[in-house]
């Protein structure tokens, strides 16, 4: 079954402009440097994890075994308790977002949620679509959680349970929310009902391996975790990682005799090369390899942070963060790097593909386009 000659031709166009715009992307936090060639065979095979990772199926062209194995990677990584934790390969960080609070308000439905004003876009749909009450609370400069306005918030709503939806790497400026400080205002303003989602959909593969480590993962309070699969680690599908615990899960799961498995996923079919992706990155870098990237990144970004600095842009970065913040540039810059602009300020996303060789073609292209004409 061949193409005809134009649809070819179309495709190859097609193919020559992807690669070119992937040459110049330095504003979307997305690696770029997976080989997945390993996995071509399987592209021709109706592969297919649906349901329950954890439970037997009729349907067998699966690779469930491989998605245990990359769901315990990152659970010890996010230090989970064994045996209490819960989780599958989702379709990005999204929808391990709409499961952290699925299962928020499974356990609280008279909860209200409570997000930052840096939280990303896809939050107020899904709290929306799942019927959850909610309040903004308000960001500071950096991105991080302004903890006085929660406070002061949560003191007035102490009746209710609290969920907290918590920013760890928010999308402009990637300000991480502390839960370990979370947990201490839950203490003093002595609120006994609460949930802990952490929305690491950047960071949850950088976070572990930073000094200081940052208060996000399961032994710091959190309840459930949502990680992407195409920012960090750089899988050519979009997917993601979403951790929970079990007791939590345990609710919702109901027993499906058609596919003879638990329907406990938001999604029925699910994508089973994805796992197959991750479970190679996590094989070929291991935790050793992980380190070496974020140790990587963050030099390149501290080194895109001095050379924009030297031509009169003030750059910054949160500590220990991948992402260089400056005010935006012309338009024809921003459209040519693919920049994400919002309210004056735009970023790079030091992801670990990014060499300096490439910061130092766009620091000549912002230099040219300052120079009065
Ligand atoms: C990218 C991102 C998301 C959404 O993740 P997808 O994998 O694109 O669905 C959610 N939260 C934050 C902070 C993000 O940066």
């Amino acid at each position: 079954m061949s193409l005809e000659t134009e649809d070819q031709n179309r495709l190859e166009l097609l193919l020559e402009r992807l690669q070119e715009q992937t040459e110049m992307f330095l504003g979307y936090p997305v690696a770029k440097d997976f080989d997945c060639r390993a996995l071509a065979p399987f592209l021709e095979l109706p592969v297919n994890n649906l349901g329950d990772p954890f439970a037997p199926s009729t349907y067998q062209v699966d690779t469930r075994e491989f998605e245990r194995e990359v769901v315990t990677f990152a659970a010890q990584l996010l230090r989970a308790e064994s045996d209490s934790w819960w989780g599958y390969v989702t379709n990005g960080g999204s929808e391990g977002n709409l499961y952290g609070l699925y299962l928020a308000r499974e356990l609280f439905p008279q909860g209200m949620v409570y997000f930052s004003q840096a939280t990303h876009y896809s939050v107020s749909k899904n709290l929306h679509l799942l019927g959850l009450r909610h309040i903004m609370i308000r960001a500071q400069p950096n991105g991080e959680i302004d903890y006085e306005d929660l406070r002061e918030t949560l003191r007035i709503h102490r009746d209710l349970p609290a969920i907290i939806f918590a920013n760890i790497g928010t999308t402009m400026t990637e300000g991480k929310d502390d839960i370990g400080k979370i947990g201490q205002i839950f203490q003093e303003l002595a609120i006994s009902q609460s949930y802990i989602h952490s929305d690491a959909a950047l960071c949850g593969f950088i976070a572990p391996f930073l000094t200081p480590r940052p208060a996000f993962d399961f032994a710091d309070g959190a309840d459930s975790i949502s990680i992407s699969g195409h920012k960090f680690i750089g899988s050519p599908i979009p997917c993601g990682i979403v951790l929970a615990r079990k007791r939590n899960v345990d609710r919702i799961a109901r027993s499906i005799a058609y596919i003879g498995n638990l329907d406990t996923t938001i999604t029925g079919s699910r994508n089973g090369l994805t796992p197959l992706i991750l479970w190679l990155a996590i094989k070929r870098l291991g935790e050793a390899g992980f380190r070496s990237r974020v140790v990587g990144s963050l030099e390149v970004a501290e080194y895109a942070r001095g050379r924009l600095r030297n031509i009169g842009i003030d750059a910054w970065s949160n500590p220990n963060a991948i992402t260089v913040v400056f005010p935006s540039p012309s338009p024809r810059i921003c459209q040519k790097w693919q920049l994400a602009a919002a309210d004056g300020i735009t970023h790079l996303l030091i992801l670990p593909n990014v060499s300096k060789a490439q910061i130092d073609r766009f620091v000549a292209d912002l230099l040219t386009d300052m120079r009065p004409s």
